[in-house]
């Protein structure tokens, strides 16, 4: 087994961060930046130096309790609710144009914040401003309908924003995940509270620091970050919040649906998964090999898509395996500034121990462990892991792990590779190797999962493929034709002529 590259672990010509780490970011409310009311901060610690970046307010329900206010006076305000809907375009694809000019300091910050490498926050932030820019097209393409009725009536529909709506997301990809929920819902009239994770809250600092320049009415987007069990906590049972779109963990997934009754909030959820790969023996196993690698180890395997079980088919698995290992073995652990890395630290102390608690479990459970090198003792690095020898029923089969760890089992037939792809909780998403058309499109309708991708993996569009999970990878989906319906309530009106 070779050993994997550990030779760019140094530090490197790391940027610096705009913000300086005596600063304390205040949270953004009706358009102010203003100190947490408790006067409570938060310190932003990167992972790959474990010095602290810089601090941030730790808002709580008092701070919450004014955000809400002024995102529901701006949602009042004409000059928001009344606006002509072309103006709303322009308002979306001016931030999509801030975000591509500001976006090499966007990438570096998450990069500082949560440990990606740069040329993947790199194009995180070409993805935002996409997204950004497809959602610019929808405020003039909001139509209702007109019903038929007798000669004595006028019937229509009209589509109408929630109000105030909460994006609560997760570190791994911060203003990836905002853009998904805050453009549809700028797009659509509502107005916006920004939670971001407090591991990676910085780069939504920023975003909302740059907004000036696109001169939104104040308060029609709000961050307040702070601690899931407080912020966030208040934010998603808050009454006066309308909608709750959430991106993060099942279990806290699960805490938000459950806090949504006291007011019958709607709630869109962008849960985990533990996604198959599936290849058959007469896929371009080249190809697969290094997709699979990819698929579990982009990211440092934090991803909700990682492709964490790779199911192979019994005659190619040792061809296959062979394959994979080495992809697995040309893999750079180092600075994410670094142009040769490829996977960064884990983006804290606490998701490494996480992590590495899941590999001594599967050596518990039974199966062998296959990894490269031994990262520096004190760093929060991990090597990508292949877990071989392991049975569907084990725990790190079916829990998601969210490191660069990954089970391989075999299979005979199309059918048992569906059984086995389908035996989790999870259906977020899978891909398909094969050359053979028909497998590709019968394993594609059986398999469930809000995703399947064939013969490539992780290509995500910026707007126009809906993206969301089947059974507990959440619920709703983002994106796509009927984005709107989640965003909007829909309202009859019964005229009388
Ligand atoms: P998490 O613990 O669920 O946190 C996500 C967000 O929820 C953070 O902002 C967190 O704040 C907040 N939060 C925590 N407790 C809360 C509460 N009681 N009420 C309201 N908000 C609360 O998730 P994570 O572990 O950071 O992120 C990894 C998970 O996200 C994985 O399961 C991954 O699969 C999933 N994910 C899914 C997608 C998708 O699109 N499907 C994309 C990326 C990630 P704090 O950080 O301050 O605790
Ligand atoms: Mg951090």
């Amino acid at each position: 087994m070779t050993t994997l590259s550990l030779r760019a672990l140094e530090t490197y010509e790391r940027p610096t961060s705009p913000f300086s780490p005596d600063r304390v970011q205040g949270l953004y409310i009706a358009g102010e930046w203003v100190p947490a009311r408790a006067g409570r901060n938060i310190e932003s610690v990167d992972p790959t130096t474990q010095k602290v970046i810089t601090k941030f307010s730790a808002a709580g329900i008092e701070d919450v309790n004014d955000a809400v206010a002024a995102a529901r006076r701006a949602f009042l305000d004409p000059s928001w609710s009344d606006i002509d809907p072309d103006v709303r375009s322009q308002w979306l694809w001016r931030i999509a144009e801030l975000v591509k000019r500001h976006a090499e300091e966007l990438a570096t910050l998450e990069s500082l914040d949560m440990g990606g490498p740069i040329g993947l926050t790199r194009w995180m932030m070409q993805h935002v401003a996409e997204v950004f820019r497809h959602y610019a097209g929808w405020p003039t393409k909001i139509y209702g309908q007109t019903a038929p009725s007798d000669a004595a009536h006028l019937n229509y529909t009209l589509r109408q924003p929630h109000g105030v709506v909460a994006a609560v997301y997760a570190w791994n990809g911060p203003l990836l995940q905002m853009s998904y929920k805050a453009a549809p819902a700028l797009a659509t009239g509502n107005t916006l509270i920004l939670k971001p994770a407090e591991q990676a809250s910085l780069s939504t600092l920023r975003f909302a620091e740059l907004l000036a320049e696109v001169e939104l009415p104040p308060g029609v987007v709000n961050v307040v970050t702070g601690l899931g069990a407080e912020a966030g906590e208040a934010l998603v049972t808050h009454l006066d919040v309308n909608k709750v779109s959430f991106t993060g963990s099942h279990g806290v997934g699960g805490h938000i649906l459950a806090a949504s009754t006291n007011n019958l909030k709607r709630v869109t959820l962008e849960l985990g998964g533990k996604s198959p790969t599936i290849v058959f023996a007469d896929a371009d196993l080249e190809a697969a090999a290094a997709a699979a690698a990819v698929g579990f180890c982009a990211g440092s395997g934090q991803g909700c898509v990682a492709g964490s079980r790779i199911l192979v088919q019994r005659e190619v698995e040792k061809e296959f395996t062979d394959l994979l290992l080495a992809q697995m073995s040309s893999a750079v652990l180092g600075d994410p500034f670094h142009a040769e890395t490829t996977m960064g630290p884990m983006a804290s102390r606490s998701h490494f121990e996480r992590v590495s608690g899941y590999v001594a479990l599967a050596r518990e459970e039974g199966a062998r462990v296959l990894t490269f090198g031994e990262p520096p003792g004190g760093s929060l690095y991990l090597a990508p892991t292949l877990l071989v020898d392991v049975t569907n029923n084990m725990r790190v089969v079916q829990e998601e792990i969210f490191g660069p760890v990954a089970a391989l089992l075999p299979f005979d037939t199309a059918e048992e590779a569906v059984a086995l792809g389908n035996d989790i909780i999870y259906g977020l998403a899978a891909s398909v190797w094969t050359r053979d058309l028909t497998t590709a499109h019968l394993v594609a309708a059986r398999l469930e999962a809000g995703t399947v991708w064939v013969n490539t993996y992780g290509e995500m569009s910026a707007g126009s493929m809906p993206f969301g999970g089947f059974k507990q990878s959440g619920i709703g989906r983002e994106h796509g034709v009927n984005v709107l319906d989640a965003y909007t309530e829909t309202k009859s009106v019964v005229v009388r002529l």
